[in-house]
């Protein structure tokens, strides 16, 4: 059996070191928004070359707080693409703003830039980007349109810690960059988390009171905020991982090329990587009209795929009731029906990765 991701690889790896640092943590006894937290925060803000870095609860939390940071409320509107995991766009909704779905491009999976202008109305506050799959949205005609509309950009980071836009990091672009550290993303912890990067002080310290209940000083609420934290263990955990991101990544990196040689059909798409950008593969992703027969035979030979992802956002039952409208959304609809992820993560097997792209090269 090759699963698409395999956590308990990584976990013997780092056993030593995550365990100390998960008991350092219990022996401590500081449990919430403790030294691991404020740590990790530095590094991270560090390794983005940007002042300030705030943990939350979760990727999805991140977003949220961060739609919340910007203003964003009832009657605004938020550009972001129907391709991506329902996280990027139903924090818009909870915060009673409508989400607005721009087309993808087939080749990267990402947002069209050339298809945004046409939906900003005197409504948009924000557009988000999703660096999907690992691969960079295309950031310098996103951040021209931001800056002509005076809109602001959130970028939706959760699948692409590391990945690089003309030689600089994702994330610090934007007025946000959000991640996740849900256990199967590239950087990960053992749980939920998430965290924030900004260039913005304001931005920061707005982040950091509402992610504790809206309070700087204890018992004294300004705002009204989440209970919306990074947990001090998963924090200890990100910490020894960060040290071997680059290793991680780079590894992704070393099996897609593996992929990238052995896999030979026409009928099949490979990913794109624009010379421009450097891809962290969160995902190998194929397309192909003959995606049912490749799956298949792939489960035959026990082989793990995945389809991210089979519906696009603007058919969810959860936003059709909204009337959003679904005209122009042709890439994102041909791409839920083609696209298949293959196994992917650092710790994959080159023999595991011939095996795989042997079943598919004889898959009917
Ligand atoms: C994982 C993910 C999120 C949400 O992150 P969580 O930590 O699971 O809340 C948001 N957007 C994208 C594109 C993701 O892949």
């Amino acid at each position: 059996m090759i699963p698409m991701v395999d956590l308990k690889r990584q976990y013997q790896n780092l056993k030593a070191d995550i365990d100390a640092a998960i008991k350092n943590v219990l022996e401590n006894g500081h449990f919430i928004l403790g030294p691991n937290v404020a740590e990790l925060e530095k590094e991270i803000a560090a390794y983005h070359g940007v002042p300030h870095a705030v943990g939350v609860a979760s990727g999805t939390d991140a977003l949220l707080l961060s739609l919340r940071a910007c203003g964003i409320g009832a009657g605004d509107e938020v550009i972001t693409t129907p391709f991506t995991f329902i996280a990027t766009a139903d924090v818009i909704s909870l915060l009673h703003a409508t989400p607005v779905f721009v087309d993808i491009v087939t080749d990267t999976f990402n947002i069209d830039p050339g298809k945004i202008e046409e939906k900003i109305t005197k409504k948009t506050k924000a557009i988000i980007p999703v660096h999907l799959f690992g691969h960079p949205a295309d950031m310098d005609p996103i951040c021209a349109l931001a800056a002509k509309y005076n809109i602001r950009v959130i970028e939706d980071c959760a699948q692409a810690f590391g990945a690089t836009y003309k030689g600089k990091k994702v994330g610090a672009r934007g007025e946000c960059g959000c991640f996740s550290f849900f256990p199967s993303k590239n950087l990960a912890g053992y749980g939920d988390g998430g965290m924030i990067i900004t260039g913005n002080e304001e931005m920061a310290k707005n982040l950091r009171l509402l992610r504790n209940h809206g309070s700087a000083v204890k018992y004294h609420h300004s705002a009204l905020g989440y209970n919306s934290r990074l947990d001090e263990i998963q924090a200890a955990i990100i910490r020894v991982k960060m040290k071997k991101i680059e290793e991680f990544n780079d590894r992704r990196r070393v099996n897609a090329d593996i992929y990238r040689r052995l896999i030979k059909r026409n009928d099949i798409a490979l990913p794109l990587e624009l010379p421009s950008c450097r891809h962290v593969y969160h995902q190998f992703t194929i397309r192909s009209k003959n995606r049912a027969s490749i799956m298949t035979a792939l489960q035959n030979e026990n082989v793990s795929s995945a389809v991210y992802y089979p519906v696009p956002l603007h058919r969810q039952e959860v936003f059709t009731s909204g009337n959003i409208p679904a005209e122009n959304l042709t890439n994102s609809e041909i791409c839920a029906e083609e696209v298949l992820s293959l196994p992917m993560f650092p710790e994959l097997e080159n023999e595991e990765i011939e095996q795989v792209s042997n079943v598919i090269n004889h898959a009917p």
